[in-house]
């Protein structure tokens, strides 16, 4: 069969999926480590996402990931209220774990590859049939090609197309705006205010190459004088290297609903079912257990099951801090007192284990539900 004709072939797989970024890569390396046929579709391998790169230490273990790809260790959290209030927490028996997201994303498939799967270059372009038998048109070297599939993880991220291509709608967004500024961090600070953090906050973390420092909002619009207005009050004069005229990447941070899991043999999973934590919006350590979450439901033949392990795990503390976040988020005095609660030792320990320790069990996660009892009753 001479070279044309065998690229024209048509692909067939167990199961596909669509996106390389922690979710995708971590499905697929389940996937294929359980010796189920899988290829894995990126469309961009050097995309490298506008990101804190902000993880617990406990994630590396827990989800088996190589050390080297820890860049820095942070030990420290400072949260600032909007009247300037200061909370610290010194972080102990674990650290957050700073990693870049061009080299991370690449090693998670590079992983994925040496499980078994096959990692294409390709672009996803809609479903042609979502059946028995699922039917994905993709780009491949600028040619559209079809991979059938008895199943799918879509893990496409915000934006996802496998959403749209099944008129779904997608979760609701922050918007975030962020840029890289030379200089040295010693803490992830974290910043509340209305005028410059809108029902979000904004950020300043140690990232690869200086500091990453950025903030969101549930709109869109005005997000360039939202962050000019947290630089200022970050202490950044106009005109430095910190003023927005230096490089910024917006991007959109899911907002959690709770009820997108799967549509038949198709599974989302990652920032593509809106699985990001409120009111911390960490989204990397959630993207790659649901990735290995939903892989595990494929490889039983129960794409069900898949929302069944997720809601064991994780529903009671989304949910809790969904209620937290939209209590909190909403009004400025009662952030005021929350952060104020963070100075006492023993909401400061809760705290920290709710922060590093992403195995807690119920009792822990009970023990920071009640420092809030009065609030949520
Ligand atoms: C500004 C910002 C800061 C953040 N900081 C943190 C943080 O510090 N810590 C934390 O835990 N979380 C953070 N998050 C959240 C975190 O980045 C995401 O939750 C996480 O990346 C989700 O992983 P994912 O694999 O689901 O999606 P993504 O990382 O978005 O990966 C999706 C992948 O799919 C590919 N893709 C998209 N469309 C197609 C297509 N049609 N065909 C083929 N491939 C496609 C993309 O190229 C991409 O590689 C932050 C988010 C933002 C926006």
């Amino acid at each position: 069969m001479g070279r044309g004709a065998e690229f024209m072939k048509p692909i067939r797989t167990k199961a596909l999926v669509i996106g390389g970024g922690p979710s995708g890569s971590t499905a697929a390396r389940h996937l294929a480590g359980s010796g189920i046929d899988t290829i894995l579709i990126e469309k961009n391998p050097s995309f490298v996402k506008p990101c804190g790169g902000v993880m617990p230490s406990s994630a590396f273990n827990e989800l088996d990931l190589p050390r080297h790809l820890i860049k820095r260790e942070v030990r420290k959290i400072r949260v600032v209220s909007p009247k300037g209030k200061e909370a610290e927490l010194e972080l102990e028996g674990g650290f957050m774990a700073m990693v870049e997201r061009g080299g991370f994303d690449s090693c998670l498939r590079e992983e994925a590859k040496k499980a078994g799967a096959e990692v294409i270059e390709a672009e996803f372009k809609g479903f042609a049939e979502t059946g028995d038998e699922v039917v994905s048109e993709v780009v491949i070297n600028g040619f559209l090609r079809t991979i059938t599939s008895d199943y799918v993880i879509a893990a496409d991220g915000a934006g996802s197309k496998s959403l749209a291509s099944l008129g779904l709608k997608p979760p609701a967004s922050i918007f975030t705006l962020s840029k890289i500024l030379p200089g040295e961090q010693d803490a992830c600070e974290f910043w509340f205010g209305q005028s410059h953090a809108p029902k979000f906050y904004s950020w300043v973390f140690p990232a690869a190459g200086g500091i990453s420092i950025g903030t969101g909002s549930v709109r869109p619009e005005n997000l360039r004088g939202l962050l000019e207005n947290f630089l200022s009050r970050r202490g950044y004069e106009p005109g430095h290297q910190g003023s927005v005229a230096a490089p910024l990447r917006g991007w959109r941070m899911p907002l959690w609903g709770g009820g997108l899991f799967n549509r038949g043999r198709i599974l989302f999973a990652g920032d593509a079912a809106g699985q990001v934590m409120p009111f911390t919006f960490e989204g990397i350590y959630y993207a790659m257990k649901a990735g290995s979450f939903a892989a595990e439901a494929v490889a039983s033949g129960r794409p069900d099951a898949y929302k069944k392990f997720w809601r064991k795990r994780f529903y009671a503390r989304f949910l809790f801090m969904k209620k937290l976040w939209s209590l909190f988020g909403n009004s400025e005095g009662l952030i005021e007192k929350f952060i104020s609660m963070h100075r006492n030792p023993s909401v400061k320990e809760a705290s920290m284990r709710l922060w590093l320790n992403k195995e807690m069990d119920g009792k822990a996660l009970l023990s920071y539900m009640n420092i809030f009892r009065e609030f949520l009753s």
